[in-house]
């Protein structure tokens, strides 16, 4: 089944039980200063939960872009080292208003999963919440009481606080979740260790891909629970994780959500992806994820920039470039001639980014000269540093880096990490703080027409604007 039928079937199916498909919501977020970027399906729609606003229908279900690269969810150092973490991905999710709860929920679940999609019973674990006496949280009985219809006893693992219990904030609606797990490894190893329960703590071909939350207490102010009046279900399915579960394979890398990527980077590059050291096949997977991230934030409205959400994408595409300038050998700007097949790829499910794909393109090609112009001269830099380190990177020798060559901190701290250095980073921070001092009458005339929200101090020094920003904020303006 491909991946375009994946998504249709998940929706449909959600459609059949009377759930009012929506678009996606921008992955890019404005006007809320607690988020810079789209994370979860649930954020579109915290209003309704909230109370402010009233859903237009009790129940619906959809596609939703997120990026989780930076705040509560960081899961950057992950991407392409592992195989099912990705900066940008989809998250397929349906909803219940105050309508529908655990039993339909959990139902629902088993018979997508199950009877649509047709996974093996003996490959699923579910957890639920076992309680936490401390925090006043009682153990989800109903959530398990579901699950027995469906599942082997042995099958349902309890969860602690920290993975089955969700919360928005320290007040406001929160309540258990219960998560669905497959097991993806061959049979011979499955049988091998029957009996031991495993998560995806435990194995990386164990892997969670179904998040149902049940929103049913709101937390005052004095820590205590009240049940609410009207609950509500908010669920997450990785969408690359469960295309990988049912075309069959090891890694999300070798779905078709990605290999028309990974074959058009080895088409650029002249290298095999699965062939050579694991180096560089690390970089094929870094930069099929990070094109994704990249490409979709731009065509949502936000530039590469010196600043706030800006600086992020900035700092992801400057990962991307030295991914493939150091382990691919290839140093031009690869990155811009992939958003043609990912628009192509896209263009009935975010088409957004087909309608820009010219002008998504150009920024990103503009922004790899950029750097391919300083990257070489800093990769022999940060060699003479890391020759005369004795275990640690200077502050002044790391924010060299990044004030002479465009170095974030970030990619410094990643190339430290592969010779086994760390880089004192309070140091970093304190030259930081300098040169922004120096600054600060150029930073003062820095504004947008929108708040730069979560801006990581150390990120926002003022250096003017290129071509593009000048005609971003053109484009910020006329939205
Ligand atoms: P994990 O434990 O694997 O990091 P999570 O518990 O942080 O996942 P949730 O916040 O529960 O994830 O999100 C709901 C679903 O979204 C997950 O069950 C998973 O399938 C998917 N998901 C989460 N993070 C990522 C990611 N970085 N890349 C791809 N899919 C993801
Ligand atoms: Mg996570
Ligand atoms: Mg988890
Ligand atoms: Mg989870």
């Amino acid at each position: 089944m491909t991946s375009a039928a994946i998504r249709s079937q998940f929706l449909e199916f959600f459609r059949s039980k009377q759930h009012l498909i929506v678009p996606s919501a921008p992955i890019v977020v404005k006007n809320d200063p607690t988020l810079m970027f789209t994370n979860a399906g649930m954020n579109q729609f915290k209003d309704y939960f909230l109370g402010n606003k009233i859903a237009p229908n009790p129940r619906i279900a959809d596609t939703q872009k997120c990026l989780r690269v930076s705040g509560k969810h960081n899961d950057l150092e992950e991407v392409g080292v592992d195989h099912y973490h990705h900066t940008m991905f989809e998250m397929l999710g349906n909803w219940s208003f105050g309508d529908y709860f655990k039993k339909e929920a959990i139902e629902w679940s088993w018979e997508l999963l199950t009877k649509v999609f047709q996974i093996p019973v003996d490959r699923l674990y579910v957890t639920v919440f076992e309680g936490d006496a401390k925090e006043g949280l009682p153990k989800d009985e109903e959530a398990a009481a579901e699950w027995k219809k469906w599942i082997a006893e042995d099958r349902i693992l309890l969860g602690n606080k920290k993975d089955n219990f969700w919360e928005m904030g320290d007040t406001g609606p929160c309540g258990p979740c219960t998560e669905i797990h497959v097991d993806t490894r061959p049979d011979e190893e499955r049988q091998k260790v029957d009996g031991r329960t495993l998560v995806n703590a435990d194995h990386p071909e164990v892997i969670e891909i179904w998040n149902n939350v049940f929103i049913q207490f709101n937390r005052l102010k004095d820590g205590s629970l009240q049940p609410l009046p009207a609950k509500h279900v908010d669920t997450g399915m990785g969408f690359e994780r469960l295309v990988r579960v049912l075309q069959n394979k090891n890694s999300n890398y070798d779905t078709d959500v990605f290999t028309g990527l990974i074959e058009k980077i080895e088409s650029i590059s002249g290298q095999g992806y699965g062939k050579t050291d694991n180096k560089s096949d690390v970089a094929f997977r870094v930069i099929a994820d990070h094109i994704r991230a990249i490409s979709f934030t731009i065509a949502d409205g936000q530039l590469p920039s010196n600043t706030g959400a800006g600086y992020v994408i900035r700092r992801i595409l400057r990962r991307a470039v030295r991914y493939y300038y150091s382990y691919l050998n290839y140093q031009q700007p690869l990155l811009f001639q992939l958003v043609p097949a990912l628009a192509a790829q896209f263009e009935n499910v975010f088409p957004e980014l087909h309608q820009q794909q010219q002008f998504v393109t150009k920024v990103i090609r503009e922004e790899e000269e950029a750097f391919l112009r300083t990257l070489e001269k800093g990769l022999k830099r940060i060699e003479d540093i890391i020759g005369q380190a004795k275990g640690s990177i200077a502050g002044k020798d790391a924010f060299e880096l990044y004030d002479t060559y465009g170095f974030p901190f970030d990619l410094t701290r990643l190339i430290a990490a592969e010779r086994e250095l760390t880089i004192d980073e309070e140091a970093f921070n304190k030259e930081m703080q300098q040169q922004k001092e120096r600054s600060r009458a150029a930073t003062a005339t820095d504004t947008e027409d929108w708040v730069v929200v979560n801006e990581d101090a150390s990120n926002s020094q003022f250096v003017g604007y290129d071509s593009l920003e000048a005609k971003a904020k053109v484009l910020r303006y006329r939205k």
